[in-house]
């Protein structure tokens, strides 16, 4: 993690006093196959490696589904290389729904991918599961984002430590498994009176506490921690935020951190990767993703950080439109029927801003958002006229008003016949016209990874090979 520090884990809040026993690595053991390959490993090299990784949901329901061609795949996770380096925290950042959290199950093998390979320490474990993946098992563990339904409610805290060490054969007796479940719980900040409570009767932050000790408790080389604290009060999470940046500097662990909050990234990650809609679109070091964004996607996720620093305050940049469906991503760059730098034509006359108005007007009219005969019935309310002409001026005022883009002539011609169309009820023509009149490239190829400082990002702008100016935003 980006901070050090050579404190305690922080005390669990309310029944917990302090960190009253802070164990070393040797003190929870370290894993066989950690040992064994740990003297040969370089420091640079991943610990673990996604490549190409694509994970799909078969959404189709039957036969019927196959038949009428409404069975597309849910493109969860669509083609992410991604490497977590020994001793680092990433942290992975998105929407809710961009696809992040089957990402981090994934990386672990907890969900099989659809194509593509991961590697843990070079070996190719793609698929393995069972015993197969139970060696491997050992070094990899996941925190999970709801402790208590990640929590056997039948077992005390005892038990519940104690089941992988015995699935695993660690430890000659259950005595020396209570000792290490002892050593456990004072390393994530309970107390040994802990040790036969059962999970409803600890606070959610000590239930997350608990959820850290299990994936403790075969002193794994990387934890996954799939939105760590994001269902815990928010005075709860800076003690849980704390105690895995204590545990995560002492143990020497990777972290892949997975989170929709960038404000916690900020104190939590050596390094970050910005994930929309199933894609890794950037990667970099923490300092340097927030001093300098490259993707438009992640200015607009850091325009919302609330800063304390006024100087280091911007604008905020409120993305139009919805998250696209992962089973219909948009062609090209996903994030070009959102994105505020989308790039016009090549003979484009006006603004960027200009082009954005059009262009945000041309994803509704392609997602069939303007409702015509709902304006028709609210002219009719207003007492207005109602017919075909009145009802494309209306569309025309409410969704490209003059006020918010002065728009080229033969832009604005266009709005007003594809405005046309839909008050004629010819929604396909409106398409065709809106599709012809404001084109862009970022529709029409995937933006390549381009090299920045340290990571890389996918956007058009940012390639050198491509038009936009880098720095529209
Ligand atoms: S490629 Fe185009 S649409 Fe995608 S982020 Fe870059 S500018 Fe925006």
């Amino acid at each position: 993690m980006s901070r050090s520090t050579d404190s305690a884990p922080a005390p669990a809040e309310t029944e917990s006093t302090s960190a009253e026993t802070t164990a070393s690595e040797t003190d929870v053991g370290t894993s066989a196959s950690g040992e064994a390959n740990a003297d040969a490993t370089d420091a640079e090299a991943p610990l673990l490696a996604a490549r190409n990784i694509s994970k799909y949901y078969d959404q189709s329901e039957g036969f019927l589904d196959d038949l009428i061609g409404d069975a597309r795949p849910v493109r969860a996770v669509d083609g992410v290389d991604l490497e977590v380096r020994r001793g680092e925290t990433l942290a992975v950042v998105g929407e809710s729904g961009c696809g992040k959290s089957t990402l981090g199950r994934t990386l672990l093998n907890l969900e099989s991918v659809t194509g593509g390979h991961i590697e843990y320490r070079g070996e190719d474990i793609t698929g393995l599961s069972g015993s197969a993946m139970q060696p491997y098992r050992r070094d990899l563990q996941m925190v999970f984002q709801d402790p208590l339904a990640s929590l056997n409610p039948r077992q005390t805290v005892g038990e519940i430590l104690k089941a992988p060490m015995e699935v695993h054969g660690i430890g000659e007796s259950d005595e020396e498994r209570t000792e290490r479940v002892r050593e456990l719980l004072g390393l994530v900040g309970l107390k040994e009176g802990h040790l036969d409570r059962y999970p409803r009767q600890f606070s959610g932050g000590q239930q997350q506490r608990v959820g850290v000790a299990r994936a403790l408790t075969l002193s794994p080389e990387l934890i996954v921690a799939d939105e760590p604290v994001s269902a815990l009060d928010v005075s709860v999470q800076a003690q849980i935020l704390d105690l895995l940046d204590d545990l995560q500097t002492e143990l020497d662990l990777a972290l892949c951190f997975v989170t929709h909050d960038l404000s916690v990234v900020r104190h939590v990650a050596d390094r970050v990767a910005v994930m929309y809609l199933g894609e890794i679109i950037e990667t970099a070091p923490v300092e340097e993703l927030f001093a300098n964004p490259r993707h438009p996607y992640t200015k607009s996720l850091l325009s919302a950080v609330p800063r304390i620093d006024p100087a280091a305050r911007t604008d905020r940049t409120v993305l139009e439109g919805t998250v696209p469906s992962p089973a219909d991503p948009p062609s090209g760059c996903r994030f070009h029927t959102r994105c505020p730098a989308v790039i016009p034509p090549a003979e484009w006359a006006g603004t960027q801003a200009e082009f954005k108005s059009a262009f945000t007007f041309r994803n509704r009219v392609l997602g069939e958002e303007i409702d015509p005969e709902a304006i028709r019935t609210r002219l009719s309310a207003e007492s207005a006229a109602t017919d075909n002409d009145a009802v494309a001026t209306r569309i025309t005022e409410r969704f490209v008003p003059d006020t918010d883009a002065q728009l080229p002539a033969n832009a604005r011609k266009a709005i007003e016949n594809a405005a046309a169309r839909l008050a004629n009820g010819e929604t396909e023509a409106a398409k065709t016209t809106v599709t012809e009149a404001f084109p862009s490239p970022c529709e029409d190829e995937t933006p390549r990874d381009t090299p920045t400082e340290g990571g890389h990002v996918a956007c058009h702008r940012v390639d050198p090979e491509m038009p936009g100016d880098p720095d529209v935003l």
